[in-house]
């Protein structure tokens, strides 16, 4: 196994591409903490981790809150010990809004949790990174983060801030033993596109048909790519995004 040893925090594990992160790192020897706005559904995560024979715990947490996303942190710290791995992935989504349709508090609430979120996390994990001159941070960024044009503005903005943050982490803290990577997923399969995906608009079949695999993306796949970017297999791969989306954007 990979990560043997490993003590992980996956943001927004109650639910798609943060179960299967949480799962896949499991399954690798990690031991995963789950930290979801629900609580429920962290809880389901774990029980599923446990039931394939991994080890982890479930904390609810608001990865916009300052206070609580750093209480949560802090307990795993105590709990573990350490904290090597972070995957900021908890992430929210206007669909297709557009300027004219964007409210100045729902612009606010998607920069809050998808890219302060981001911020936060990563500095509340890196104190304790730091002290350990050894962590990896992957960040769940979007296609969206790369071109505008294929989601809401507040959402694009959020996913071009989460590139940002990460070329930042990379760069500053390299020297300390301390990866970054962003990952840009297409279009996933998961409760975020479940709508679309369920009675696709003419313009959802385009969007799929123009896919050069042919098909959406699973979950399963995301955390595939997550397991083995924050192994040492992955090593020497800092400051980058990695594209998982079918051949989307090519
Ligand atoms: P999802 O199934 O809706 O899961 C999102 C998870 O994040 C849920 O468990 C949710 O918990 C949690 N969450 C939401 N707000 C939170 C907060 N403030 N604090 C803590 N947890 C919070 O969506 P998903 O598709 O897996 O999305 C995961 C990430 O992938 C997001 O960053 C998203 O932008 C990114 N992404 C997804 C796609 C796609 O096509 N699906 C494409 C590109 C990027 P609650 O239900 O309790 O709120």
């Amino acid at each position: 196994m990979k990560l043997n040893d490993k003590i992980a925090i996956v943001t927004g594990a109650g639910s798609g591409n943060g179960r299967e992160i949480a799962l896949e790192l499991a399954r690798e020897g990690a031991v995963v903490a789950i930290l979801n706005r629900t609580k429920e559904k962290g809880d389901k995560t774990l029980s599923m981790i446990e039931e394939n024979g991994g080890k982890g715990v479930s904390l609810e947490a608001d990865v916009s809150d300052a206070k609580i996303f750093k209480e949560a942190i802090s307990k795993v710290i105590e709990k573990y010990g350490k904290i090597d791995i972070l995957v900021n992935n908890a992430g929210i989504f206007d669909g297709q809004e557009t300027f004219p349709t964007t409210d100045e508090e729902a612009f606010d609430k998607i920069i809050s949790v998808n890219l302060k979120g981001v911020f936060l996390g990563t500095k509340y994990a890196l104190e304790n990174m730091l002290e350990n001159k050894y962590g990896v941070i992957i960040n769940i960024a979007s296609i969206a983060g790369l071109r505008g044009g294929t989601a809401s503005p507040a959402y694009t903005a959020s996913k071009h801030g989460v590139i940002g943050l990460t070329g930042d982490t990379a760069t500053k803290h390299g020297p300390d033993g301390i990866r970054a990577i962003a990952i840009c997923p297409g279009m996933i399969e998961t409760a975020m596109t479940k709508d679309m995906l369920e009675d696709p608009s003419e313009q959802t079949k385009e969007l799929i048909e123009s896919i050069p695999l042919k098909r959406v993306g699973k979950p399963e796949e995301i955390g595939k790519l997550v397991a083995f970017l924050v192994s040492d297999d992955a090593r020497y791969v800092t400051g980058t995004t990695v594209v998982i989306d079918g051949g989307m954007i090519s």
